[in-house]
Order: C-alpha cells, then structure tokens, then sequence
C-alpha cells in the first residue's frame, strides 16, 4: 500500500512586519527607536501602507493597540513633501485624547521641525488664535472649538490645504452630539484630501462610511476589522 504523503507545510510563523518593510522612511524609524517602539502593531502593519500609498482607510482596532501611529507615521512622512500649511487636521472627541495624540506628534517630529497646535475647549481662544497663526504643520482638535475658530475668523490662517483629515475614535465622532459642527467642518475641508477613521468599535455610522459609495475617481477605503 503506498504511504500517504503528508503535504510539507511551513511550519515557521512569519516574522512580524518592520517599519521599514512598511515603507517608514529611516527618519522616521530613527525617531521611533528613541521611542523604543521597535516593531509595528497589527493595526500599524495594515494601515500604514495604504495610508501612504495615499488610500483612505478605516481602522478598527481595541483600545491600546497603537492606532495613533498606525495614522500620526503616514502623516508625518507625507508632510516633509508638502510642508506649506496645515497639512493634517485630526479630530478627537475629548481635550485629553487631543493631548495624548499631540504627545506622540511632539515626540516623533520633534527632530523634524514639525509644529503641531492642539485646540481644545476651555482653553483660551486668544492663546489658540496666536498657536493657529504660528503655522502649524499638524491641528488636533475637538470639532466644537474648531469650528468656533473658523467661525471667529481668527486670523491668517485656514484648512485650505488639508490634505489629511483623521477621525479617531470615529464611533464617538460620527455620534449624534457632533453631527452639526463635522458637518461644517466637512463643508469648509478640501473634498482633494485622504481620509481616515480610527475606532474601538465598528457602529452602525462608521459601517454607512465604510459602504458609502466613494466619489468620482476615488477608491472604496481600505478596511481593517479586528
Ligand atoms: P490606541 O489609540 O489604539 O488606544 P495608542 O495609539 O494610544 O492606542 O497607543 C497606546 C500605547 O502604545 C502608546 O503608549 C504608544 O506609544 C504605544 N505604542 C504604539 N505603537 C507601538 C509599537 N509599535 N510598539 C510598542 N508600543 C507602541
Ligand atoms: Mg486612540
């Protein structure tokens, strides 16, 4: 009777991704190890090269899994190409978490001369005015004190040149209490921009956006699901 030939399989895991394999540029990979982040996370091997292939996309991911420089590395390398401007707005529900990003923007561009301003409720507008019109590379912001910027027409500057528009935890953004001042915000942004949504949990809003036919000459975003 012949033997039965048991398929080879390989039975090495693979290793997992580097920056590099990514597409991080070294500057960036310089800036991370002074992080001591060595590695990506699963939710940065699958966004960060679409983000910088230019795709939108939609990241879902739990809590503490590394989901700000799955979109805050992309960024910072499509910045040093177009440094004119506020070049990326990245929206967030709460003053804390527009500070816990700022903190990882800050560190990773501190050696790249990159200016970020956070803009945040009660705070002063007067100091934010004058971080505004110091042209930020990079705005972190809660939606409501954005759009009362805009609305005073604080100074000399605008989102004109957005390119990179960011939504973290977009399950709490795309909630009924910010639908008035995204949509202004929607209607001031550039509709030529990449968009991303960051989020712990897949609702019913992000699942519309996810299935939303894409505009004219633009492809449906990446997704990844947990
Ligand atoms: P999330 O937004 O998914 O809740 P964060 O982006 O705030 O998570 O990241 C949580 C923590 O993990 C942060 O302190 C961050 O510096 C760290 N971190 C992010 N990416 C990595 C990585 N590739 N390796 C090690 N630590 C990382
Ligand atoms: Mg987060």
């Amino acid at each position: 009777m012949p033997q039965r030939i048991e398929p080879i399989r390989n039975t090495q895991p693979r290793p997992p991704a580097s920056f590099s394999e990514l597409g991080v540029s070294s500057a960036i990979q310089n800036a991370l190890k002074t992080m001591s982040i060595n590695s990506p996370t699963e939710i940065q091997v699958a966004c960060i090269p679409p983000l910088l292939a230019g795709i939108d996309c939609i990241g879902n991911a739990k809590t503490g899994s590394g989901k700000t420089l799955a979109f805050a590395l992309p960024i910072i390398q499509k910045l040093s190409v177009d440094p004119y401007g506020i070049f990326a707005l990245v929206l967030t529900p709460t003053r804390e978490l527009a500070f816990q990003i700022s903190e990882q923007f800050v560190v990773l561009g501190n050696s790249m001369n990159i200016r970020t301003a956070v803009i945040v409720g009660g705070m002063d507008m007067m100091a934010q005015a004058l971080e505004l019109g110091n042209r930020p590379h990079i705005v972190i912001a809660t939606p409501g004190r954005m759009v009362d910027h805009l609305k005073s027409g604080s100074g000399e500057w605008n989102l004109s040149r957005v390119k990179f528009l960011v939504l973290d935890e977009a399950d709490r953004l795309l909630s009924s209490s910010f639908v008035p001042e995204l949509s202004y915000l929607f209607n001031v942004l550039p509709k030529e921009r990449q968009t991303c949504l960051f989020t712990a949990t897949l609702t019913s809003s992000i699942e519309n956006v996810a299935n939303a036919p894409p505009r004219p000459g633009k492809q449906k975003p990446f997704i990844h699901r947990m």
